[in-house]
């Protein structure tokens, strides 16, 4: 039979730098694919509908809850995020490895219905580094900042939930060691 693909949940606070570690993850394998997530926050300048997200109405994203069709699903400093459950089921069936990039709320719905899932919690160096970061960035305004920062803390209290966790001080060491789970993970599913 073939094989059914991994199903990936990669967190981390916002500002962690999960975005620019796939960037460098996605291209080294064929059979990695990105979930694209539906939200109602707004576009950051630069992001593109059903490129970074697809970019719903506060009414649609409530209609798709109320028929299912969300892998999962959570509110995050204010806004709804959830995978769509269709496209992510699909890939998973043809060998695809699919990551999910989601908040812990998420992550915990998620682990729930497949148990088997792959979990990596990113980390950042540190707590001012990860302020630096979100205020560099320049998207968010400063209450968006400190709400980002306060649950940042939280979900890192809770980082040994994860099956792995990973700091962020390297970008290229960082993409590298997320490799190597996925690889030894594999090898694993082989034996
Ligand atoms: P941002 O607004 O910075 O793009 O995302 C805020 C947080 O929501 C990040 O931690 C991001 O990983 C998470 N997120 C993005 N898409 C989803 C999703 O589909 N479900 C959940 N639960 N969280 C998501």
């Amino acid at each position: 039979m073939a094989r059914r693909g991994l199903l990936v949940v990669f967190a981390g606070a916002s500002g962690v730098g999960k975005g620019t570690i796939m960037k460098q993850v996605l291209p080294q394998d064929e059979r990695f694919r990105l979930s694209v997530s539906a939200t109602t926050r707004l576009p950051r300048e630069g992001e593109v509908d059903g490129r970074e997200y697809y970019f719903i109405t506060r009414e649609r994203y409530d209609q798709m809850v109320r028929d299912g069709m969300f892998l999962e699903h959570a509110e995050y400093c204010g806004n709804g995020y959830g995978t769509p459950k269709a496209p992510v089921m699909e890939m998973l069936d043809r060998g695809l490895d699919v990551f999910l990039e989601i908040e812990l709320n998420g992550f915990l719905q998620v682990k729930e219905a497949y148990p088997e899932l792959l979990s990596i919690f990113v980390v950042p160096p540190s707590m001012d580094e990860l302020r630096a970061r979100l205020i560099g960035r320049g998207t968010e305004t400063d209450e968006s900042i400190e709400s980002r920062l306060c649950t940042a803390m939280y979900e890192i209290s809770q980082k040994d939930l994860f099956d792995h966790i990973i700091i962020n001080d390297d970008v290229d060491r960082a993409a590298g060691e997320v490799l190597a789970i996925i690889r030894n993970k594999r090898e694993e599913n082989l034996s």
